[in-house]
């Protein structure tokens, strides 16, 4: 079982347990800036030639952090006797037992990634932009969130979803109990009952005020029925998807047919602008370390958290409709970073989340069995006539209609593009590449004897995940026989 998802739920705590789940955010935090300490502090021997480790990897920092907070340096009390001789009493971290340890754990675990990604990024060996080194994570700064990892003991997970003693509405989390959820827990609680799905982590965050719970769960691939059939290794249908301005998306094939033309998204930032400008204004009105500067912050959270909820929603119901119909997606990689530079056009274009869009598209397709490819950056999808094959010269973005100026073929200008991206997979076929795997795609998840029939550990139609995996299992992680 490869694919991980994961499924949201909206936390209805009492004021009791509010505190409870921001002591253990508040631990997550704190363990993270510990082991960063003690690496830095390592770091700082070392360069004054003292042979020392430095604990570096998420198994050697869990090690270091536990070690250290039984040590004196974590805590210590000074106890005098009748006699008046001092004596030190080593306690520790003195908070320790009040917390689940893997919050701990799984901050260090995090820390370890962080220094891996600034190595390999150091090295050359990452792509993207360039990863500073970990820095300490503020209070004021941090959203508040912490990880818990599930284990069994018994053949009992300590992360459980609707307990039988807890209700349907429920997550069970170690020592912390169980935290009441809004959304009905069906889906996940069938899909773990036929062994179809196990639960890995749950991370409990909170976002402008209120905690979710984000349960990452291994499951089955989806449904034979819900999959791509299998196609045979040529190089035919491929479909163009154009991220435009103008229309959020448009996609056709290589006849040149339109297959799906999104108008209408929403633009949620655009909308919420006034509301945002003036809630901000407010913020800056209210005197700093003020009560009413706090609930002004919150407000304006608020609004944001709604913009990107919009967004999000849109999103996936647009990647959806494409990933159902179309099992090769061809998608220009767009250099929004730079883009983003333009200032006139910054806000339209970080609007409609074009890279989110990509990404969910990429990983959607990938449940389904499908393919998805980039074209390159500088292939020339706009200006290129889709009848013919000649580059004229670049349009403005008012310029709607392409007109070729050889063969005299017009065609709406992203039809045009989406054509030509259509006509490029069709030709390069042969060198697609997964842009998240970086590696040939094939139908992998299909394997022998993919029949339409479902098979035993194999999901049912209507089990789908709502998420993304956000959390990937990594080497770091201290889990006896772990996944990959
Ligand atoms: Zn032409």
């Amino acid at each position: 079982m490869g694919r991980f998802t994961a499924f949201r739920f909206t936390v209805d705590a009492s004021p009791s347990q509010v505190v409870v789940l921001a002591r253990h955010a508040g631990a997550s935090r704190f363990a993270f800036n510990q082991c960063l300490a003690l690496v830095k502090e390592a770091l700082d021997v070392k360069r004054r030639g003292v042979p020392v480790v430095v604990p570096w990897s998420g198994f050697d920092l869990i090690n270091a952090f536990n070690s250290w907070k039984c040590s004196a340096r974590a805590g210590r009390r000074f106890v005098v006797d009748a006699a008046g001789s001092v004596e030190v009493v080593v306690t520790g971290l003195s908070w320790r037992a009040q917390v689940c340890q893997q919050v701990c754990e799984e901050a260090a675990v995090d820390l370890g990634r962080g220094l891996a990604a600034w190595a390999e990024s150091r090295r050359g060996k990452r792509s993207g932009r360039r990863v500073g080194f970990p820095t300490f994570k503020r209070k004021a700064r941090t959203r508040p969130s912490f990880r818990i990892r599930c284990t069994t003991k018994a053949g009992r997970a300590s992360i459980r979803v609707g307990d039988p003693t807890a209700g349907p509405r429920s997550v069970c989390l170690p020592r912390i109990g169980v935290l009441r959820v809004r959304e009905d827990t069906r889906r996940l609680r069938r899909m773990i009952r036929t062994g179809r799905a196990h639960i890995r982590y749950a991370t409990v965050s909170a976002r402008a005020g209120r905690w979710t719970i984000t349960v990452t769960v291994q499951a089955a691939a989806l449904h034979p029925a819900r999959q791509h059939p299998p196609r045979p290794d040529g190089g035919g249908g491929w479909v163009g998807v154009d991220r435009g301005l103008a229309a959020l998306v448009v996609a056709a094939d290589t006849t040149g047919r339109q297959v799906l033309r999104v108008d209408d998204a929403p633009r949620p930032l655009r909308t919420a602008l006034p509301r945002l400008r003036r809630l901000s204004r407010q913020v800056s009105r209210k005197r700093r370390g003020s009560r009413n500067r706090a609930e002004a912050v919150a407000r304006l959270a608020q609004a944001h958290h709604r913009v990107a909820n919009i967004r999000r929603h849109f999103l996936h119901k647009v990647a959806n409709r494409l990933v159902k119909t179309h099992d090769r997606l061809v998608l220009e990689d767009l250099h929004t970073a730079g883009m983003l530079r333009n200032r006139r056009l910054a806000a339209a274009i970080s609007d409609p989340g074009w890279a989110d869009l990509a990404r969910i598209i990429g990983y959607q397709q990938r449940w389904r069995g499908g393919q998805t490819t980039p074209a390159p950056r500088w292939y020339p999808s706009t200006k290129m006539c889709s009848a013919c094959a000649t580059i004229g010269p670049a349009l403005p973005l008012s310029v709607r209609i392409f007109r070729c100026q050889e063969c005299g073929h017009t065609a709406d200008r992203d039809v045009n593009a989406a054509v030509n991206l259509a006509v490029w997979a069709e030709h390069h076929h042969a060198q697609t590449r997964d842009p998240e795997v970086r590696g040939p795609v094939t139908n992998a998840s299909r394997g022998d004897g993919s029949g339409q029939r479902p098979r035993a550990g194999e999901t049912s139609p209507d089990d789908g995940g709502t998420l993304p995996p956000r959390i990937s299992v990594t080497a770091g992680t201290p889990e006896k026989g772990g996944v990959s």
